[in-house]
């Protein structure tokens, strides 16, 4: 194949510069197997970002890469204009995996787009044409897209462009105790930051609401899991504003979170629509909106249509994805595996005064790095080293939060116990390396 050199000069001369790129020096994939992938040089790396969150059941699970390269081979597109089997197949499948909307309604009416993105617009238009509102709350420090009004939801001047806008879109606290924005503690807090969603809707909303959306987990924003109050008070106060409740279960979804195979079920609360991405697909680009019969009707008021959305191939790629997660008991996998490493984690940050906390569930956690444990003071530089110092110990992590400095651990959930010890020791030796 071509040089990394070749590849990097043809991608510098014809792609947009602004596509983003991680390393200092970028690095180039040519395989995948499982939780590793490989570069042009042979060398193995442990991919604990899972692409983005993206490869729940391993790069190239051979149940999924055979589902795929069959249906590709049979009938790779037809539009939902027509009808193909797969399809109902697939969303049959999804709606035995949702949990139950409110009051025990079933969750079991699918619409499919091909990015998180597209869902989320789609969610939040459902919910708009379902209430009759306008307003949407989202949570600060959430990500939720890059399109005009997920840009919008997405709740840090990072991912923002100052040229767009949208409007009706409020945000309120997420529950992120390592950076309480009353220097409260939980439990005495009394949960103040969740309460005050009721202060977001009377000052910055008409009082009405289309819906409420937000992040179990915070996955883009650090692995950010609020008290298990939060949610419930949350969903309670955009209720009585009229208002429906959407859980972006597009990271926390498809048991990564070990305990529950959504992420919004550790909080004890039904949302009213469900958004995934992601780890649905392993990797295709598939993504969906489910919610109950009565939501669902509102979208046939008039028409909104999708030319990708429920592709024959991604659908292939999404049943097959969720019979592994089924089959290899891929989420019990996610809850040991990832405690052993939350508890291998906990241990460093007793060792390691860069370590500032240690947070998440199952394989979906985040390590924030602090050049001063009192003062909290975000370590950037550390962690920019620490991904470039795992990099060459063959190590992938990812990165992101308020300020670039917590490492986020999320890889494919078939990795296993000798994955996790080596992560910790790789991890331990490069904090020692930036210590000294
Ligand atoms: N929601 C969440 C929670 C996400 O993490 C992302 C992507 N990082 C999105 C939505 C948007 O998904 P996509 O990039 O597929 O549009």
């Amino acid at each position: 194949g071509p040089s990394r050199e070749e590849v990097l000069a043809l991608r510098q001369r014809y792609v947009n510069p602004g596509v983003l790129t991680y390393y200092r020096e970028p690095l180039m994939i040519v395989e995948g197997a499982m939780q590793y992938l490989y570069d042009e040089t042979g060398k193995r790396y442990l991919d604990a970002f899972a692409g983005i969150v993206t490869v729940s059941v391993g790069h190239c699970h051979p149940h999924v890469a055979a589902a795929v390269k069959e249906q590709a081979g049979t009938l790779q597109h037809a539009t939902t204009i027509y009808l193909h089997p797969t399809l109902p197949r697939f969303a049959e499948k999804l709606a035995s995996k949702m949990p139950t909307g409110p009051n025990g309604t079933p969750l079991d009416r699918t619409y499919f787009t091909n990015s998180g993105s597209e869902a989320n617009e789609l969610a939040v238009l459902m919910a708009r044409e379902a209430t009759g509102n306008q307003h949407v709350i989202g949570l600060r420090n959430g990500y939720h897209g890059g399109t005009p009004n997920t840009m919008g939801l997405t709740a840090h001047g990072t991912w923002k462009f100052p040229s767009n806008a949208p409007g009706g879109i409020a945000h309120t606290h997420p529950g992120y105790c390592y950076r309480c924005p009353y220097d409260l503690a939980y439990p005495s807090c009394e949960m103040k930051c969740a309460k005050d969603v009721a202060n977001v809707i009377a000052y910055e909303t008409p009082g009405q609401v289309a819906c409420f959306i937000g992040e179990p987990i915070q996955g883009v924003g650090g692995a950010v899991l609020p008290p298990k109050e939060f949610f419930g008070i949350v969903y309670d106060a955009v209720r009585a504003a009229g208002g429906l409740c959407v859980a972006d279960e597009v990271q926390g979804g498809f048991g990564r979170t070990g305990e529950h195979y959504w992420s919004h079920q550790h909080f004890g609360v039904q949302p009213d629509l469900v958004v995934m991405a992601k780890g649905i697909g392993n990797g295709a680009p598939l993504a969906a909106v489910t919610t109950t019969e009565a939501t669902a009707a509102t979208m046939t008021k008039r028409i909104h249509f999708n030319t990708y959305g429920g592709n024959p191939v991604s659908m292939a790629s999404g049943l097959a994805t969720l019979e592994v997660i089924d089959a290899e008991g891929i989420q019990e996998n996610a809850r040991v595996v990832g405690g052993r490493l939350k508890e291998g984690l906990l241990e460093l940050r007793d060792k390691h005064d860069l370590i500032g906390d240690v947070r998440g569930l199952g394989l979906m956690l985040g390590v924030e790095l602090v050049t001063d444990r009192v003062a909290k003071t975000p370590a950037k530089q550390e962690a920019a080293d620490l991904m470039e110092l795992a990099k060459e110990r063959g190590l992938i992590l990812g990165k992101g939060g308020l300020h670039g400095n917590t490492m986020r651990i999320k890889p494919p959930m078939c990795i296993s116990k000798d994955d996790a010890d080596f992560l910790l020791a790789t991890v331990d030796e490069c904090l020692g390396i930036i210590e000294e």
